[in-house]
């Protein structure tokens, strides 16, 4: 087991180096991320170390986690993969400089153009739909190669605690639905009238998805795939296995870690391990959520019906999910000083507020918190995935700057990995007369 204490040490010292230099100044750049980059190492090496090495598995980072090219290019140096789901994660992963062999596109509605330039390119592909199928069919029959092709199955084993974020319910959008009357058959059928179809893909989501209903959602993928594989021995190369490991928000464990979920799958699809497949797995959140946190100074407090709110500039543009389903995403708020320390104010109830004009633009509702102070910087820790990465427009707040930050026995360096918006690039993505 790592020490978890040491990532909190990196935060506390990332916070006071950037107070220090400037990068949160008060007047210019009020809110920004921070991305740990030695954290990200560390994580990446827990998931390569938590797979045996005997099977041949891809770890194909969800792009959609976290789709900053630089980010992206270290997870690529690491030695994974990525998953796409559009052209722009696509091209995203191509600036990254991933290799064809080491992508994936998913997502349930790619464009004619989209599947043209995935067959084209030898990408692997995982076909949601019969529709899909039927147009793939068409390209193959044009002369496009199918090298990595596969269908997802949506083995419906039910939904986890928060149903938007559940890719696996009874009427769930994505995949064939394996249960349904006549799909098991009419899959079973397509697998043998095509002999590129040589794997089998699933997701069933991670957050609110204990591991045990993730893995039942695998064993259904590879019950499939042994079943076309008895028909026609060998068909079936590969499982994606999709995502799926779902992130403690509450403090700086990993829980529950790779390792877990390797068991538990082991435990509920062991014929994964058996050396018959090749493994592709689509790990998002996971990789990437606990190694980012946002910061912002707090720009005024006040006290409204006796409650106290700190107002500050991280709010639904940097943490839409949170502000928006603040039940399901919770997310820890921690106080510190104008200095960029610890702070160590009396603990008071106060809602931390964000910028945006509609009042329920908080990160956090009657939170006991070190009572704030103009200037103090609050930081929220466990958004380095779905979260700044992937902005949210409203109030044409800009983006904010991303900083990667290293940190040695003796010093903390940070890098630019997105530069901050300029008021100009928002009036440029408004429609320029
Ligand atoms: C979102 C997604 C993932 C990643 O999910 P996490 O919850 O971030 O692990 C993987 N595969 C597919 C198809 C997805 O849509």
């Amino acid at each position: 087991m790592r020490d978890h204490h040491v990532r909190r040490v990196r935060r506390d010292r990332a916070v006071r180096a950037a107070v220090a230099e400037g990068l949160l100044d008060p007047h210019d750049t009020p809110v920004a991320a921070f991305v740990d980059i030695v954290g990200i190492a560390e994580t990446t090496r827990e998931l390569l170390t938590a797979w045996p090495e005997d099977v041949d598995v891809l770890h194909a980072f969800a792009a959609k986690a976290n789709a900053l090219v630089p980010v992206l290019a270290m997870l690529r140096g690491q030695g994974l993969g990525c998953e796409v789901s559009s052209p722009g994660e696509l091209a995203q992963a191509r600036a990254a400089g991933f290799s064809a062999e080491r992508l994936v596109l998913d997502s349930p509605a790619k464009s004619q153009r989209e599947l043209e330039d995935a067959l084209r390119n030898r990408i692997a592909l995982n076909i949601d739909n019969f529709e899909e199928l039927e147009r793939v069919d068409r390209l193959v029959a044009d002369g496009f190669p199918a090298v990595r092709v596969g269908v997802r199955i949506n083995p419906q084993v039910g939904i986890g605690s928060i149903e938007a974020m559940s890719t696996a319910g009874q009427t769930t959008k994505f995949g064939v639905a394996l249960a349904d009357p006549g799909n098991r058959e009419r899959l079973l059928r397509a697998y043998a009238e095509r002999s590129w179809l040589r794997w089998v893909h699933v997701h069933v989501g991670s957050q609110g998805i204990p591991l045990e209903l993730n893995a039942e959602g695998v064993a259904e993928a590879v019950a499939f795939a042994r079943e076309v594989n008895v028909l026609r021995p060998g068909q079936v190369e590969g499982i994606d296995i999709g995502g799926g490991l779902p992130v403690d928000f509450s403090g700086d464990e990993d829980s529950p870690t790779f390792a877990d979920h390797v068991a538990t799958l082991r435990s509920a699809a062991p014929e994964l391990f058996s050396g018959e497949f090749r493994i592709v797995t689509e790990y998002g959140r996971s990789v990437m959520a606990k190694n980012g946190f946002i910061a912002s100074r707090v720009e005024y407090t006040k006290t409204s019906g006796g409650r106290a709110i700190a107002l500050t500039h991280a709010g639904a543009q940097v943490a839409a999910r949170t502000v928006f389903a603040p039940d399901a995403w919770p997310l820890r708020v921690l106080a510190y000083d104008r200095s960029g320390l610890p702070s160590t104010a009396e603990l008071e109830v106060q809602d931390v507020a964000g910028p945006c004009c509609f009042a329920g633009d908080l990160l956090a509702r009657e939170r006991k918190l070190p009572l704030l102070a103009t200037e103090d910087v609050v930081v929220v820790p466990d958004t380095g995935a779905y979260y700044f990465s992937s902005p949210f427009g409203y109030n044409s707040l800009p983006m904010p700057p991303v900083f990667g930050f290293e940190v040695t026995a003796d010093a903390v360096t940070f890098r630019v990995l997105r530069p901050a918006e300029s008021i100009d690039e928002v009036v440029a993505r408004s429609g320029v007369l």
